[in-house]
């Protein structure tokens, strides 16, 4: 006994020697970069970060390096996997057992779980600063790198045997590189610590983190992937900063309303997790802690709620922000409640320690961040067992639910308006995890019988409520402090239903059904398709529905071929195609030209093309206009998606800064100015004199409104997007109001929502789209155009039943009225959308009209 106790004892000693002597090669983070982690005005950059990761790595045993995967700007987002030494070494089976857990299809039985489980390890993801301005987590993730690459102590021992910490330093280095390049070029001017006057992303800045199941930016299938490809996270920690005049720091358990899909067992886990954190701060005296306020995981489009479908925990924190990196004062005065859950700033049940007010810098914000992720790691090692339990009963539970009620699928048919909008929404599913089959034989559902080729998307499996959630229809619980107070407004959107808001037609199956012989499929492979009909036509024609055709047009208009669109509908070879299908004319000569372009669009699009004899039908020119998109000196987020939209679709366009539009003569260069969605004062005052350097200060002025009118006047277009119409109303004086423009949200409110639009697709602003659609609405306009009898409507909102997914309050007030509206002015004329066409990249039943209103504008020079 006394013998084996004298070489335990040698042992512990050897391994706590081999640890120090591992700890001693590894740098601290205040030696590696120069400073302290979170000292004022310091910050460490992408590049060093980098390189401080992978020198940690090199030098641990408890630590792996792996690249995650690349970002928008052709950077890698890179993560830490930590972990004692011997489940590093171990990590390929621990893979294994996370994807069977994960899956309880692949499991036999109940014991088989049990039996994986007792070798298995929880996996806790820590995702740092996604926005990159909220930047203080991303230096606290070098110090928690060091902390447990090195620390000795009994707590950090036993959170190594039992996790596996994935640590992301930045879920966005793209944004970060950008914000620390800015913070350091306004240090020691006048404007130290601004913000920075542009997006933190090369399209949607704060978005990036609105975008977790469109996937629309790389960033986010890169996280997808890793998070359902490479490891599966029990816990995901997502680390954010708020405002700075209120509470200190957020953790979980978050506000009301929850998304019912997912499992309680999802949110009393984060209720458990984010008291941990609490209780660890408050512990270590740190004040202005809050939870049960403010946020909501209702909507699943966040980085951190899309996992909740994936039976992953999600938690969400959120510290005081500085600016930047440099430190700001806080008056007692100053301090005031969050809204949803802290009406006033005083202590409560779930704010019980007020912070006082002072000086809080960058530092606070790095310790509050570094207690928190010890508090979760703590209550994760502790309850590790039950963290793997639940989330195979999860999974389990999600199976059963999928197989004993209904919806038992959804279906997707072959044939579709816009077979890009229905291939798309496949591969988001299937890269979100989803299981996605396609029917190898016909087969009926109920009294509907199916082609083969349908796709199914069966309830049955374990991310029922991620497919569910994003497929359903919603029905927003609306939520009142009390009944005569106004409704509580969520804290994204309230609807978003895919299928409405893609335009593809899905089918929900309520009854149980006969499955056919099916195959799992990660992509609607486009069947490509030849010219067909005469060979030597007078004419050629060319599908153009949906967002397809307008590429198809562009690509005809870069060809050089001039393309046409047609007034009526067509029919040739025995197929009829709908008004505004493309026409090229053929001669003998540019037929030579013509095929190798058209037999391209046919192979790579899947579009229909057909050679024709006989008269053209009535046809007007699709034109290739000179464009500009607005971008002012701000984090303009709908001009990024504005710009991406246009980039995937591969329009050719110019951006606009104030300073060009107040210049004037925009007609020189220009034949359509894209207005995206903003305030108008926001557009016309922009920066104020002082606040950033002269360069982006101010906006279009009343010198810009005037260079738009004289544009107008010339015969230019102006396209409003949704929020920037009022400043095209004013600008060109045009008779029409927004009937719901600062109406109380008793009379009118919609947060975010599906509504149904009454479209004309027989005109050209309206071509290539279905007739009975849906607006992505939030906050948006309806027209009164009786002052108007010039005003042409190109889409209407429904005349009854509007909502079709979310959350509207007195929709009588829209019902029937204009939505989109074209009004001549000077020559010109200007479109007014009063919804967001094109909504985050994902509202793919209605981009067309930004599209057309490209094509319908002829070049003044
Ligand atoms: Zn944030």
């Amino acid at each position: 006994m006394r013998h084996s106790s004298i070489v335990r004892f040698l042992v512990i000693v050897l391994a706590l020697l081999c640890a120090a002597s591992a700890a001693a090669q590894i740098p601290t983070p205040e030696a590696f970069f120069g400073f302290k982690m979170g000292t004022d005005g310091k910050l460490a950059d992408w590049p060093s970060i980098e390189k401080y990761f992978r020198t940690v790595a090199a030098a641990s045993d408890r630590v792996e390096l792996v690249d995650v995967g690349a970002t928008t700007e052709g950077r890698r987002i890179i993560a830490a996997i930590i972990s004692a030494p011997e489940n590093i070494t171990n990590l390929e089976t621990l893979q294994i057992d996370n994807h069977l857990l994960a899956d309880p299809r692949r499991l036999a039985s109940d014991r088989e779980a049990l039996a994986i489980r007792s070798g298995a390890r929880p996996v806790v993801a820590i995702g740092a600063s996604i926005h990159a301005s909220e930047i203080g987590a991303t230096q606290s993730a070098n110090e928690l790198l060091y902390e447990l690459a090195t620390s000795v102590d009994a707590r950090t021992e036993s959170i190594l045997r039992d996790l596996i910490i994935i640590l992301l330093p930045s879920l966005n280095p793209d944004g970060h590189t950008m914000v620390v390049d800015w913070y350091r070029k306004m240090q020691g001017t006048p404007f130290d610590g601004a913000p920075m006057p542009w997006l933190y992303h090369r399209y949607v800045g704060h978005d990036i983190n609105r975008d977790a199941f469109m996937m629309n930016m790389q960033e986010n299938r890169t996280l997808a992937h890793f998070f359902t490809r490479v490891w599966h996270p029990q816990v995901f920690l997502a680390m954010h900063q708020m405002g700075s005049d209120g509470p200190r720091m957020f953790v979980p358990p978050n506000d009301d309303p929850i998304d019912v899909n997912h499992d309680p067992l999802i949110w009393r886990t984060a209720a458990l997790l984010g008291s941990a954190m609490a209780m660890e701060l408050e512990g270590q005296n740190k004040s202005g802690v809050i939870s049960n306020a403010m946020y909501d995981y209702y909507w699943p489009g966040y980085e951190d709620s899309a996992p909740l479908g994936r039976n992953t925990v999600c938690v969400l924190t959120e510290v005081a922000s500085v600016r930047l990196a440099s430190p700001i004062d806080v008056a007692a005065k100053d301090l005031r409640g969050a809204g949803r859950g802290l009406p006033e700033y005083r202590p409560q049940i779930n704010f019980p320690n007020p912070w006082p007010g002072g000086t809080w810098r960058l530092r606070d914000i790095v310790d509050y961040d570094l207690i928190a992720m010890r508090g979760l790691l703590n209550a994760a090692s502790h309850y590790k067992d039950t963290l793997l339990l639940n989330f195979y009963t999860m999974g389990r539970r999600a199976i059963a639910r999928g197989a004993s009620e209904g919806p038992f699928a959804y279906l997707i048919r072959p044939e579709q308006h816009d077979t890009a909008a229905a291939a798309k929404l496949v591969s988001l599913l299937a890269d979100g995890g989803v299981d996605v089959m396609q029917a190898q034989e016909p087969f009926k559902a109920g009294p509907v019988v199916y082609d083969a080729g349908t796709v199914i998307v069966p309830m049955a499996q374990p991310f029922r409520a991620y497919a569910k959630s994003l497929l359903e229809v919603q029905h927003y619980p609306v939520k009142r402090s009390s009944p005569q107070a106004p409704p509580d407004r969520p804290y994204d959107v309230a609807g978003w239903t895919l299928p409405i808001q893609m335009g593809v037609r899905v089918d929900q199956v309520d009854a149980a059904f006969d499955v056919p012989v099916m195959s799992k499929i990660d992509r609607l492979v486009t069947q490509p398709r030849y010219v067909v009909g005469f060979p030597k036509p007078d004419f050629y024609v060319i599908e153009g529905r949906g967002n397809t055709g307008a590429i198809a047009a562009n690509r005809l208009l870069a060809a050089g071929l001039e393309p046409e669109w047609t007034a009526g509908s067509v029919t040739v070879d025995g197929s009829t195609y709908q008004p505004g299908t493309l026409v090229v004319r053929a001669s003998a000569r540019s037929s030579k030209r013509a095929l190798p372009v058209l037999a391209d669009l046919a192979r790579q699009l899947g579009i229909r093309v057909a050679g024709a004899r006989g008269r053209m039908p009535a046809a007007q020119a699709v034109h290739a206009p000179r464009v500009g998109l607005y971008r002012p000196w701000s984090d303009a987020i709908d001009e990024g998606w504005t710009r991406w939209l246009l980039e995937q679709h591969e329009f050719v366009f110019t951006t606009l800064r104030d300073a060009e539009i107040r210049r004037g003569d925009l007609g020189a260069a220009l034949d359509v100015i894209i207005l995206p969605s903003m305030p108008a004062a926001r557009i016309k005052d922009g920066n104020r004199a002082g606040s950033l350097p002269d360069e982006y200060v101010g906006g279009l002025g009343d010198a810009g409104l005037a260079s738009l009118k004289a544009f107008a006047d010339a015969g230019g277009t102006l396209v409003a997007l949704d929020a920037s119409a009022a400043l095209v109303i004013d600008a060109l004086k045009l008779p029409v109001k927004n009937v719901v423009y600062d109406l109380p949200p008793d009379k009118f409110f919609c947060p975010g929502s599906l509504l149904r639009l009454d479209l004309d697709s027989s005109t050209p602003l309206g071509f290539g789209m279905q007739p009975e659609t849906a607006a992505f609405f939030s906050f948006g306009s309806a027209w009164d155009v009786s002052g108007a009898p010039e005003a042409r409507v190109i889409a209407r909102y429904g005349k009854k039943d509007i909502l079709l997914s979310g959350w509207i309050e007195g929709e009588r007030v829209i019902a029937g009225l204009p939505a989109v509206i074209e009004m001549p002015a000077g020559r010109g004329r200007a479109i007014l959308v009063g919804f967001r066409a094109q909504h985050r990249g994902q509202s793919h039943a209605t981009f067309r009209l930004l599209f057309n209103a490209i094509f319908t504008s002829p070049r003044l020079r």
